[in-house]
C-alpha cells in the first residue's frame, strides 16, 4: 500500500482560519492572539470568561509498555478526538509539544501520523512559538543568577558542592553532559563542574505542565530548589530572587498553543515536560480550559499506563483537580508480540521480518502486559478502553487475539484505522470511549498526600509495576530522610525508571514479578511539585546516532521542507 508521507498529508490538508476551529469550541476570536496563519495562543482570560465548573468528559490516552518505536498514543489521541466529532460530540485535544532534541534525532516528529495528525506538522515540530526557548531562557537565567551569587560573594552561603540546578538546551548533545565551567580568571566566575540538560528534562518544564494559572506558575517557580547550603538547608530561586523575571520570560509561554488536526478538529499544544524525571504530560491551564467548553477533552499521557497514566492520575489530577472519566490503552500487535519475548525491536531499526508474518500465538504470548496495564487503570478506579491501534501490517486474527484477551478481562475494546482513514476510522472506539465515560466514574488516587514518600514509592511499586519491594541505596535513604525534614513529604512522586518495561529492567518484558525496584537516588522538584525517585540509569540528556534524523532533514528552492517525518 503506499501511503502518502505525514509530512506529504499535513500539508495537503485544508487548514480553517483559527478563529472557527476555535469557535467549535465558543472560544470567541478576542481570546486569540495569531502567531501567524496556523497557531494562535489562547488568552488567559479565557479562563475568567468561560462557565467556572468544567462540562467536559475528561479521557485520557495511554498505552501498554511500548517498543522503542512508540505505538502510537498521539495518533490515537488525534483519531479519537476527530471520531468523538463524527458522533456529533464538541471534542478537544490536548496535547504536549515535541522536543527538537528527539525531531533531529532518531524519534522524527510527534505531530501524530497519517490521517490523524496535528497540523502543520512542521510548526508543530519546529519551534512553535517559542515556548521551549522562554523555557530555556528561564531555566538559564536561574543558572546564570545563581553563578552570578557565588561569584559576588555568596552572602546565601550556597555549598558549590550540593548545587542540583544544572543548564538546558533543546539539542541532542551528549557532549555537554558534564562540563566545567568558570574558567579563565577571576573575573570570569568560580570554576565547577556541572552540564546540560535537554529542555524538556528541565524543572521549569514541568512547572509550565503543572501551574493552574499565571500567578501559581510565579509562585512555583519561586519555590524552585536550586542547592544547598553547607548545613543542608535549601537555597531557592525565590532566595535567588530570579522567581519573578523567569515568570516575566515565561509569561507567553503560558498561554496554551491552538492548532488543529487532518479533520480540523482543535487542539490545544501546551508544555513538553519530559515522560522519565518528569510527569511527561500536556498542561494543567490548557486541560482547565478545554474542559470547560468542549464535550470531550481527550489528552495524551506519555509512555506505557504505569508511567504516563499513573502520573497523570497521580500528579496532574492530583494538581488540577479534574476527574478522568476513562482511560484509552493502545495496543498493537507489534508491541503484544514483542512482550511474547520472541523478538527484539531496536529504535531506528526496521522491524524483524518475522514479526511481520501473521501470529495470533505470538500476540497471546504477550498478553500479560496488556492485562496488567488494564489493572492499573482500574486500581484507580477509571474505565479502561483498549484500542487496537491497527498498522497495515496486521491481520485479523491478531485483532481477535487482542480482542479476546481485553474481554476475557472485561474491558472495552475497539480496532482503530484512524491512521489510514481519519477520525471515522475510530469510531468504533469513540462509541467504546462515550459508553465508559458516561458511566459514573469512580476515579481515586493511590496515596494520599499524607503518606509518607517511601510509601508512596513502595505502593508504585507494588501495586502498578508490580515489584514485591523497593530497596534503597544509601545515597537515596539519606535524600529521603531530608526531603521529609525539608517539608517534601506530602509531594507526589514521579518514579523515574525504563518505560520499556514494567520492571526497572528494559530487558523484563511482559508483566515481571518476582523483582525489587532499585532506587539509587532520589531529587527534588520542589517548584514543580514533585519528589522524583531515579532507578537505573536516566538520561536527560539525549546523544545523537550514527545517522540522526536531521542529516535527511533539508529545504528546498521553494522554502519547502524536505525529510521530516
Ligand atoms: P506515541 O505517541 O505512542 O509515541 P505515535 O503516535 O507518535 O506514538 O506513533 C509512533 C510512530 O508510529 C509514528 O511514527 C507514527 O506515525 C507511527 N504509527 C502510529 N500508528 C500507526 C498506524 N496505525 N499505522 C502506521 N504507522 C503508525
Ligand atoms: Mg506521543
Amino acid at each position: 500500500m503506499n501511503i502518502p508521507s505525514d509530512l506529504d498529508i499535513s500539508r495537503a490538508t485544508a487548514l480553517k482560519p483559527l478563529e472557527d476551529v476555535a469557535a467549535q469550541l465558543g472560544i470567541g476570536a478576542h481570546l486569540l492572539e495569531p502567531y501567524g496563519r496556523s497557531v494562535a495562543k489562547i488568552s488567559l482570560d479565557a479562563l475568567e470568561e468561560l462557565p467556572e465548573e468544567p462540562t467536559a468528559r475528561y479521557i485520557v490516552v495511554s498505552a501498554i509498555t511500548p517498543t522503542p518505536l512508540g505505538e502510537g498514543k498521539t495518533t490515537t489521541t488525534v483519531g479519537l478526538g476527530q471520531a468523538l466529532r463524527h458522533l456529533g460530540k464538541r471534542s478537544a485535544i490536548a496535547v504536549r509539544q515535541p522536543s527538537m532534541g528527539p525531531t533531529f534525532g532518531i524519534k522524527g516528529g510527534a505531530a501524530g501520523g497519517g490521517y490523524s495528525q496535528v497540523v502543520p506538522m512542521e510548526a508543530l515540530n519546529l519551534h512553535l512559538t517559542g515556548d521551549m526557548h522562554a523555557v530555556t531562557a528561564a531555566h538559564n537565567l536561574l543558572a546564570a543568577m545563581l553563578d552570578n551569587h557565588l561569584h559576588k560573594g555568596n552572602s546565601l552561603g550556597v555549598d558549590p558542592h550540593r548545587i542540583t540546578w544544572r543548564r538546558v538546551l533543546d539539542v541532542n548533545d551528549r557532549d555537554l553532559r558534564n562540563i566545567v565551567i568558570g574558567l579563565g580568571g577571576r573575573a570570569d566566575g568560580t570554576p565547577r563542574q556541572t552540564g546540560f540538560d535537554i529542555t524538556a528534562a528541565s524543572e521549569v518544564m514541568a512547572v509550565l505542565a503543572l501551574s493552574t494559572s499565571l500567578q501559581d506558575m510565579r509562585q512555583r517557580l519561586g519555590r524552585i530548589v536550586v542547592g544547598y547550603t553547607r548545613d543542608g538547608e535549601p537555597v531557592s530561586a525565590e532566595q535567588l530572587r530570579a522567581g519573578g523575571a523567569m515568570a516575566v520570560i515565561m509569561r507567553e509561554a503560558i498561554k496554551p498553543n491552538l492548532m488543529q488536526t487532518t479533520e480540523n478538529t482543535p487542539v490545544l499544544v501546551h508544555a513538553g515536560p519530559f515522560g522519565n524525571i518528569a510527569h511527561g504530560n500536556s498542561s494543567v491551564v490548557a486541560d482547565r480550559i478545554a474542559s470547560r467548553c468542549a464535550d470531550y477533552v481527550v489528552t495524551e499521557a506519555g509512555f506505557g499506563a504505569d508511567m504516563g497514566a499513573e502520573r497523570f492520575f497521580n500528579i496532574k489530577c492530583r494538581t488540577s483537580g479534574l476527574r478522568p472519566d476513562a482511560a484509552v490503552l493502545v495496543a498493537t500487535v507489534r508491541a503484544l508480540k514483542a512482550h511474547s519475548g520472541r523478538y527484539k525491536v531496536v529504535a531506528g531499526k526496521p522491524l524483524p521480518a518475522a514479526m511481520l508474518a501473521e501470529n495470533p500465538d505470538d500476540v497471546r504470548a504477550g498478553a500479560a502486559n496488556l492485562r496488567k496495564q488494564i489493572d492499573n487503570i482500574r486500581l484507580h478506579g477509571v474505565s479502561p478502553v483498549v484500542a487496537i491501534n491497527a498498522f497495515p501490517t496486521d491481520y485479523h486474527s491478531e485483532h481477535d487475539a487482542i480482542r479476546e484477551v481485553a474481554e476475557a478481562e472485561g474491558a472495552r475494546v475497539a480496532v482503530s484505522n484512524h491512521f489510514l482513514e481519519g477520525g471515522k476510522g475510530a469510531l468504533e472506539l469513540a462509541e467504546a470511549v462515550v459508553a465508559a465515560a458516561e458511566e459514573p466514574s469512580g476515579f481515586q488516587l493511590l496515596y494520599p498526600d499524607s503518606a509518607d514518600l517511601r510509601t508512596k514509592i513502595e505502593t508504585i511499586a507494588t501495586k502498578v509495576y508490580g515489584a514485591d519491594g523497593v530497596s534503597y541505596l544509601p545515597a537515596a535513604a539519606r535524600a529521603l530522610d531530608g526531603y521529609e525534614a525539608n517539608g517534601y513529604g506530602n509531594l507526589p512522586v514521579c518514579i523515574a525508571k525504563t518505560h520499556l518495561s514494567l520492571s526497572s529492567d528494559p530487558t523484563l518484558l511482559g508483566a515481571p514479578t518476582g523483582w525489587t525496584l532499585p532506587v539509587r537516588e532520589v531529587r527534588a522538584s520542589v517548584g514543580a511539585g514533585f519528589i522524583y525517585p531515579i532507578c537505573g540509569e536516566m538520561r536527560t540528556m539525549p546523544g545523537l546516532g550514527s545517522h540522526p534524523a536531521a542529516e535527511s532533514i533539508d529545504i528546498d528552492e521553494h522554502g519547502q521542507i524536505t525529510g521530516l517525518s
